[in-house]
């Protein structure tokens, strides 16, 4: 994907704020730290269009991003943070959960998840909340630099099987591997949001 442009539009904590759904809605989320500002500006071709931050602030809106006149990205608030407050991080669900219902021009959330970690309740949820809402997701298991191509192999057919069992039946999603550092793995999402 040649991007020409990829702006910033607005910060959003409720649907009254959100900007138009006039553009096909591409979100991503993930646990914070996990490479998602990182993955959004790979994709983009920018440094620092998303904010690779260790900064909980702008991490808990809900981020519009239009690319090439195009698509809609959205960056929305990672969780797990250790340092956000109590009240913030309690403030998650409702705030993801309402987006994921009020956004009928979103066509797909790109879940990222670190190769190396296991599935969090968090990532579960999420995915429960897409087949209830009957919304596309991708997984994308990220970092995938930092470890050899055997130990890749057997990482992800660990987090596969932890989530078909966590999924209660519904298919898991399917996923591509994915590294900021290298680059791998771009193309392929590139691909999948273009044939949706
Ligand atoms: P976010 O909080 O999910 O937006 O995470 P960031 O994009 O800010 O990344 C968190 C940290 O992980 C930063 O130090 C990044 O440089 C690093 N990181 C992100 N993606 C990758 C990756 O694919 N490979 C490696 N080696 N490091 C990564």
């Amino acid at each position: 994907m040649k991007i020409l442009s990829a702006e910033f539009i607005k910060s959003a904590t409720a649907p009254s704020h959100y900007p138009e759904g006039l553009f096909s809605e591409v979100a991503f989320v993930g646990r914070s730290n996990v490479g998602k500002s990182s993955l959004i500006n790979a994709l983009v071709g920018r440094k620092n269009l998303a904010k690779t931050s260790n900064t909980p602030g702008r991490t808990q809106l809900v981020n519009f991003f239009l690319i090439n006149h195009r698509y809609s990205f959205v960056d929305l608030p990672g969780y797990g943070f250790a340092r956000v407050p109590e009240a913030v991080r309690r403030n998650w669900g409702p705030m993801v959960e309402t987006y994921l219902k009020e956004r009928p021009s979103l066509r797909l959330v790109i879940l990222i998840m670190d190769i190396r970690r296991d599935p969090a309740a968090h990532d579960m949820e999420l995915l429960r909340w897409l087949n209830h809402y009957h919304i596309q997701a991708l997984l994308v298991l990220t970092k995938i630099d930092k470890l050899s191509k055997s130990q890749v192999r057997i990482h992800a057919r660990r987090i596969a099987e932890m989530l078909t069992k966590g999924a209660e039946s519904t298919p898991p999603p399917s996923f591509i591997l994915f590294s900021a550092r290298t680059g791998e793995g771009k193309d392929a999402i590139w691909s999948f949001i273009e044939a949706l």
